[in-house]
């Protein structure tokens, strides 16, 4: 029997984020502005930033805080899922989308959970840290409805930014928005 919280490698790089590449910080303060302070723990987006937010809906699953069209995406998302595969959908767990901060690897860029734009997912009683070369099964059911909804999966970011509980809206889809 196996359950969504079991750890399994990750895919290979061929099999996952077709076309869809990790959004870069200059397209992100190019498309969306300075979300807010660059800090190390959690902070509040800046007034400007804000009104791009939506805060506290309920995307089925879970309520969330994110810019309004990824929040928008993952309600799309967890239809479909909700429909498709009902037990991943009851027992998913968030670790949070919005959250202005810098990057655990790298202190002087921002994490693009800064914009709401990304969000970390588990299953069972705890994430998969940073750094970890597998994935939990759940997490592998959920890719392709990320993937094909333009969201990139970190379980691609390579060494110790391996990163499988994380999804963030990709580079292509960002620059889409700024059209
Ligand atoms: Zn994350």
């Amino acid at each position: 029997m196996s359950n969504l919280n079991d750890l399994i490698p990750i895919p290979s790089k061929d099999v996952m984020n077709r076309g869809l590449s990790a959004a870069k910080e200059s397209t992100m303060l190019r498309i969306l502005g300075k979300p807010g302070v660059l800090s190390k723990d959690c902070s509040n987006p800046g007034r400007t930033y804000a009104k791009l937010v939506k805060y506290g809906v309920d995307v089925g699953p879970f309520k969330v805080s994110g810019h309004s069209y990824a929040v928008e995406s993952l309600l799309l998302i967890f239809q479909q899922v909700k429909q498709e595969q009902p037990d991943v959908f009851s027992t998913v767990k968030t670790g949070g989308v919005l959250c202005v901060r810098s990057r655990r690897s790298n202190p002087s860029r921002f994490s693009n959970h800064s914009w709401g734009t990304a969000i970390d997912l588990y299953f069972g009683g705890g994430v998969v840290r940073q750094g970890l070369n597998q994935t939990q099964r759940g997490v592998y059911q959920l890719f392709p409805y990320f993937n094909n909804h333009g969201w990139y999966w970190g379980a691609e970011f390579s060494g110790d930014s391996v990163d499988s509980m994380h999804f963030e809206l990709a580079e292509e889809t960002i620059l889409k928005l700024g059209q």
